[in-house]
């Protein structure tokens, strides 16, 4: 059965009016299983109606009220957790396992975390001297947009929605059009906890028509936009008329740098983790692995082995590590890169083959976890965000030499840092240029630490406190003493 999405607009779910259809992959099969109307003008225009109308009556909730709403989101998201991850593994191709223990789950926490987190920001803060006291109100900005991306649909998009809503913004989500099936759902759930209608719309569409007519709408006061560093700049460019608040999170080419001094055993085991989880599209995935010459060999012979084992197969089967690449689009840019690795004449020590799998997988989009070796660090393998499961390996001879080559790159996402000795960890991740940095770990999240990339990576940080304060305005009223 093909199934249709609609977008979710003043709490009703509609068609878009474009008569563009724009096909759903299941990429584990390579097969449709769904289209929606791509957005028009029309769309936009009444999600934007919709927003106004909600917000005067939001904004005035107490934060209190508003985080309820957020809790009894959580909950009924939990309630519906294996629905909604065999969703979000139908759309992304990615591991059912992965999605029930971390895309959906934090959804569910995204949602959690800003209902309490949202109670810690000061809506009036004083500030006195001896000639005058200040107010400083804050207050919502009215409508915003988050936009978000494939890899992690639910998890961004919420990571968004939460801390927009909680603060009393009424919000236009566009979700992916790769991947718009667990937001659609969403809209269900915020009508079963009775959400004003109007507060949440989501709307669907390409970015090149839906997310540009959003990007330069003078009504929508903020973007919050998860996606490639080429989108974000055309974002940035179409903001500027109307002097938006802009959240870009961008991209990243992630070094992962071990020293000969680190605990192997825990490094390797992250270190497949780090380099291949959610087939390594999530953009925090190291890229770029630096290992200490000492070590180099053997860490080479141990990592292959181990990568060697990830288990590739159908995604919805339980023990399935390793599952498809997303879209056919992204399947064929990995492929490419793999192919320039052949011209340079790299060495691939692992993968850059297709995997073969029986039916139903057997027409999927699925790359086996690539291994490279003897890549220049200009070439384009070494620079570029290929988003897939692809890493090069490189050694270096001292922590300066890992330094140098660690910031080699346009992008400063995310980095990690193995060694057991604290001050070198402490001197390398003080020196690398990175928004993100783990010692002797990877993907640990306290979801109150600010979270965002510095260079072509990011402009802005999300999480905590910083996602709070972007989505509200401030205003200072000086009373002279
Ligand atoms: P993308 O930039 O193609 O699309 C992201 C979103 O932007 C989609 O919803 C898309 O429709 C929309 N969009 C596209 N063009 C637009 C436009 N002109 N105006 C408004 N919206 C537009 O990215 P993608 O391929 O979906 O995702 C992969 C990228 O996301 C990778 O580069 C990855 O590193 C990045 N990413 C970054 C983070 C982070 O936190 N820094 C997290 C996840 C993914």
């Amino acid at each position: 059965m093909i199934e249709v999405v609609k977008n979710f607009i003043s709490g009703e779910y509609v068609n878009g009016h474009s008569k563009d259809k724009i096909e759903l992959y299941d990429p584990s099969k390579g097969e449709i299983y769904g289209y929606f109307n791509d957005s028009n003008f029309e769309d936009v225009d009444r999600a934007i109606k919709s927003a106004k109308e909600a917000f005067p009556l939001w904004s005035q909730l107490s934060v209190d009220d508003r985080a309820q709403f957020m809790i009894n989101i959580s909950k009924e998201i939990s309630i519906r957790l294996e629905e909604f991850s065999k969703f979000e593994t139908r759309d992304t191709g990615k591991p059912i396992s992965l999605s029930k223990t971390l895309d959906i789950p934090r959804a569910i926490s995204n949602f959690e975390f800003f209902a309490e987190h949202g109670k810690n920001l000061n809506l009036v803060e004083y500030l006195n001297n001896n000639k005058s006291n200040n107010e400083i109100h804050k207050s919502p900005l009215g409508i915003v947009c988050c936009i978000s991306p494939w890899n992690l649909p639910l998890y961004l998009l919420t990571w968004k929605i939460a801390p927009a809503l909680v603060v009393g913004n009424t919000v236009i989500a566009k979700p992916s059009e790769i991947t718009p099936y667990t937001a659609y759902m969403l809209g269900d759930i915020c009508n079963k906890v009775g959400l004003p209608k109007g507060v949440l719309n989501i709307i669907n569409g390409k970015g090149s028509t839906v997310g540009t007519k959003l990007v330069s709408h003078k009504e929508i006061k903020a973007i919050s936009f998860t996606g490639g560093t080429s989108t974000g700049k055309i974002i940035y460019k179409n903001a500027s008329n109307s002097f938006k608040k802009l959240s870009l999170e961008m991209g990243g080419k992630n070094p992962a740098i071990i020293f000969d001094d680190c605990n192997y055993d825990i490094m390797i085991k992250t270190l497949v983790r780090s380099s291949f989880l959610n087939q390594g599209q999530i953009c925090l995935c190291s890229s770029r692995i630096l290992v200490e010459k000492t070590i180099y060999h053997k860490f080479k012979e141990d990592f292959c082995k181990k990568v060697s084992q990830l288990v590739i197969g159908n995604p919805l089967d339980e023990d399935t590590e390793f599952g498809a690449i997303s879209s056919k689009d992204q399947y064929n840019k990995i492929y490419s890169y793999i192919n320039l690795a052949k011209e340079e004449g790299a060495k691939i020590l692992v993968g850059g083959n297709k995997v073969e799998l029986s039916k139903p997988c057997d027409k999927g989009w699925f790359i086996g976890p690539t291994v490279l070796e003897g890549v220049d660090q200009s070439s384009k393998l070494n620079q570029d965000e290929i988003f897939g499961p692809v890493v090069t390996l490189q050694s270096f001879s001292s922590k300066k030499d890992a330094i140098q080559i660690a910031n080699d790159t346009i992008y400063g996402l995310s980095a990690t840092i193995w060694t057991e000795d604290k001050q070198k960890a402490k001197d390398v991740s003080g020196k690398i240029d990175a928004g993100v940095i783990w010692i002797n770990s990877w993907l640990v999240r306290d979801l109150r630490t600010p979270f965002g990339g510095m260079k072509n990576s990011g402009l802005g940080r999300e999480g905590g406190m910083e996602i709070l304060n972007f989505f509200t305005e401030q205003k200072n009223i000086c009373i002279p003493r």
